[in-house]
Order: structure tokens, then sequence, then C-alpha cells
């Protein structure tokens, strides 16, 4: 097995601590490779985005950890991006490796709004809100984004595909046999199947106490198996205890699946290694 994550916050954005302490513990847990993911700017204030005037830096001691632990670990640049209205391409940009595409709002096109999906359970009540209560229209709304994101700036890998389930304890908002949410995910990973993109098995929600199972749902990657979509393990950790967290557990599931093999970049290259 390849041990490796490539989504990861730290002091740069909303995680904790320095970049190095998380190479330490990726260290003392034998991972072989790490990527950082900070939540790229934005063009609007926020308290979770990196700042625009610090992606230089970011970058700069990502390079930096490269070379010095070169022998130890291989270190990768990444950034967890932001698909909306008037957003950065981030892609291109200079010593940037691979991006990890999100969809953490929607903004409402008439008022401007920000509209969470994956904050907390008031803010997903008054999003809700802005779509009449009708959940149905927010679903196809949350996947619509996606799939526009996958077209128009496709990026490496597809963050937590289902984290519009967040806050669904209980079923609280919907329910995941539900034909219209079924029909949505299934749309979705026809375009991911389509761009070539990698579906994340985020692990973030089972660490922050939020969800009992990686993002998707296993019947989600059942699915993905069919379609031959590959899939990268990643943690989505905020501080350097959680790098691993839930792996052992993930990668049960997952071989149980069938899936045995995730994509990763290895050796700068997009390959499968096994799990
Ligand atoms: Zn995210
Ligand atoms: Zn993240």
């Amino acid at each position: 097995m390849t041990k490796s994550t490539f989504h990861t916050h730290s002091r740069f954005d909303d995680g904790q601590e320095e970049l190095e302490t998380y190479i330490k513990a990726a260290l003392e847990k034998n991972f072989q490779v790490f990527g950082f993911s900070a939540h790229a700017p934005v063009n609007f204030k926020t308290s979770w985005h990196m700042q625009r005037e610090c992606l230089a830096e970011y970058i700069a001691t990502t390079k930096l950890l490269k070379k010095k632990y070169k022998n130890d670990i291989e270190i990768y640049t990444g950034l967890e991006t932001d698909y909306y209205d008037g957003c950065t391409d981030w892609r291109p940009k200079r010593g940037i490796d691979y991006t990890i595409g999100a969809i953490h709002f929607l903004v409402d096109e008439k008022s401007g709004r920000c509209m969470s999906i994956d904050s907390t359970l008031e803010d997903l009540k008054s999003t809700l809100k802005e779509f009449d209560n009708d959940i149905h229209a927010l679903i196809k709304a949350y996947f619509s984004k996606i799939r526009d994101m996958l077209l128009k700036m496709t990026p490496n890998i597809v963050a937590h595909l289902d984290v519009i389930r967040k806050n669904n304890y209980n079923n609280a908002f919907f329910d995941e046999d539900d034909s219209v949410y079924r029909e949505e995910i299934l749309k979705t990973l026809e375009i991911i199947s389509l761009t070539n993109t990698i579906v994340e098995v985020n692990t973030g929600g089972v660490a922050k106490g939020y969800v009992k199972t990686p993002y998707p749902s296993k019947w989600v990657l059942e699915v993905c198996h069919d379609m031959d979509i590959p899939i990268i393990l990643n943690s989505d950790s905020h501080h350097p205890n959680n790098i691993d967290f839930y792996y052992d557990e993930a990668i049960t599931m997952l071989k149980s699946i069938g899936i045995n093999k995730q994509r990763i970049l290895y050796k700068n290259e997009w390959c499968d290694v096994s799990l």
C-alpha cells in the first residue's frame, strides 16, 4: 500500500498548525505521499479561505518542504478550489500540482447571496429556505453546479461528492433512496467518467463527527466501481492528528466493494496504486 492523502488544510486557511508539522506526522505514520490543498482564495471575504496575499508563501513553503524531505516522502502542492461565477481558474497557476474541485456554496443569482451547502445545520436550513424549502430543488442545484464545474473547469479530483448529506442526520432532509437524489448522483457520475475526474473518498466528515461513513456513500462507490471511475482516499484533515483518520475502516469498506486501488500523483504522474 502507498499511504497518502492529497486533501490537507493548515494554518494557511481554516486548518491548524504549520505545514511542516503535517509532514512530521506523516513520516511518523509511514505516509509515502502527502499533498496540501488549502482552500484557494475567493473573490469575497470569508473566514475559511486562504488570503490571496498568502498564496506565494504557501506555494514556496510546500516547495521548501518538498526539497527538505525529498528522501523521505513525496510532497505535492494542491488547492481545494471553489467553483462559482467569476471564480479564478487556479489550474495553470505556477507551482500548483493539482486541484480538488468543490462546491461548498451556491450563489443566489438575484441577490448575490452565498448559500452554504456544507456548513452548519442552521446554515443548511437557511439555504433550503432560499429554495422555498424544496429539497429536490436544492439537490438538483447542487449537483448541477458540480456538473458545470466538471465540464467547464475540470479539476483533477472532485471533493466530497455527496457533502450535501453532511447535516442529513437520520434522513432529516432526504432519503438517499429517493429517485431524484439517485438520478442526480448518477447523472453526475456520468460526467465524472466523461471528464476523467477522480472521485475522492473523504473521511473528514467522519473525523468531525458529522457523518458515520466517508463521502460518498457506499452505494455511490459501488456505482463508481461498476463504471470504472477511479477513487482516491483523502482525510481532508484540519489538524496533523487526523491525517489518516478512519483510513483502515475506509480501506476495508472499499475492498468489500471490490475496489483495491486508488489513483494518486506518484513520482509526478497520476497512476493507480494498490490500497
Ligand atoms: Zn471541502
Ligand atoms: Zn477540504
